[in-house]
């Protein structure tokens, strides 16, 4: 190597004192009061915290998906040097497609029920303009079910959602997550519906593409333990803050703040 010193890596994924407000009856409530991470290719990051702790709304602001009156207020995204909170409909669609997969937390409300699965899993792959071909797509329609651990991917193509068991949703949506072969992959919850056999199949799968192609993850889930078996780096959130982040076995083995206190001791 030449003599200058290397120089850390940008992260993939830059996300400074995000806001995130409701409007409701009372007014404008903020769920997130300035959430500030990064997170760097091939890095596993994993968001933990109790239910209502703005763990999913994270997500959805990072993707510009916020639900009902969900309003970013303040702060920035950064993927790659772009700003995605100033983007477009139609450009965050693009990024949404191409360059971050999300697996949402609930798969039945965000499969269409009027589609088959196939035509849904190849939308996903067109996305990404990886294969073009009608065999080409579906052959990758069929990989990407097959890699979410989705075994007979090839006769279940032309079944629609309600046909599905739960598991088997939640695979099809990993699969179109994964579809696009994005630089980031946000999961929320991803495997908290699947038995634990199928959830380390998946799991292991997220795994080695962060290993192989440099894949970034940001792993979302109520489950420290899982979060510190898989993630590299943890973050607490706790009403809306991030309470306490650190490389997970710092946080395991010497919490900080009372509520993460309280968090590992409660973990199985
Ligand atoms: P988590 O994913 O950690 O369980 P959420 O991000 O879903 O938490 O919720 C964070 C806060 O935002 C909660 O107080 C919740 O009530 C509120 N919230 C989430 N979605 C909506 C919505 N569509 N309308 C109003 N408030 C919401
Ligand atoms: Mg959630």
């Amino acid at each position: 190597m030449s003599g200058h010193a290397q120089r850390p890596t940008e992260p993939i994924l830059s996300v400074r004192d995000l806001r995130v407000s409701f409007r409701g009856q009372g007014g404008e409530r903020e769920v997130l009061h300035g959430v500030s991470f990064d997170v760097h290719a091939g890095e596993t990051v994993a968001i933990v915290g109790e239910s209502g702790s703005g763990k999913s709304t994270t997500a959805a602001a990072i993707i510009n998906l916020l639900p009902g009156t969900g309003k970013v207020t303040g702060g920035s995204v950064t993927l790659e040097g772009r700003e995605l909170t100033k983007l477009t409909r139609h450009e965050i669609e693009d990024v949404r497609g191409k360059d971050i997969g999300f697996v949402p937390q609930d798969p039945m409300a965000s499969l269409n029920p009027v589609w088959s699965i196939g035509f849904q899993v190849k939308e996903a792959v067109r996305a990404n303009g990886l294969a073009s071909g009608r065999g080409e797509v579906r052959d990758r329609a069929v990989e990407v079910l097959k890699q979410a651990g989705l075994a007979d991917a090839d006769r279940r193509l032309h079944q629609y959602p309600h046909q599905f068991s739960g598991g088997m949703r939640q695979r099809a949506l990993i699969g179109i997550g994964l579809a696009a072969d994005p630089k980031l992959l946000i999961a929320d919850e991803p495997t908290s519906a699947l038995d634990v056999t199928v959830q380390r199949v998946i799991l292991d799968h997220m795994a080695s593409l962060t290993r192989d192609r440099g894949t970034a993850v940001l792993l979302i889930t109520h489950d420290l333990g899982l979060a510190a078996e898989r993630a590299e780096k943890i973050i607490v959130m706790n009403g809306g803050d991030i309470v306490e982040a650190g490389p997970s076995r710092e946080i395991l083995e010497n919490p900080q703040h009372p509520y993460t206190k309280r968090l590992v001791g409660a973990a199985p």
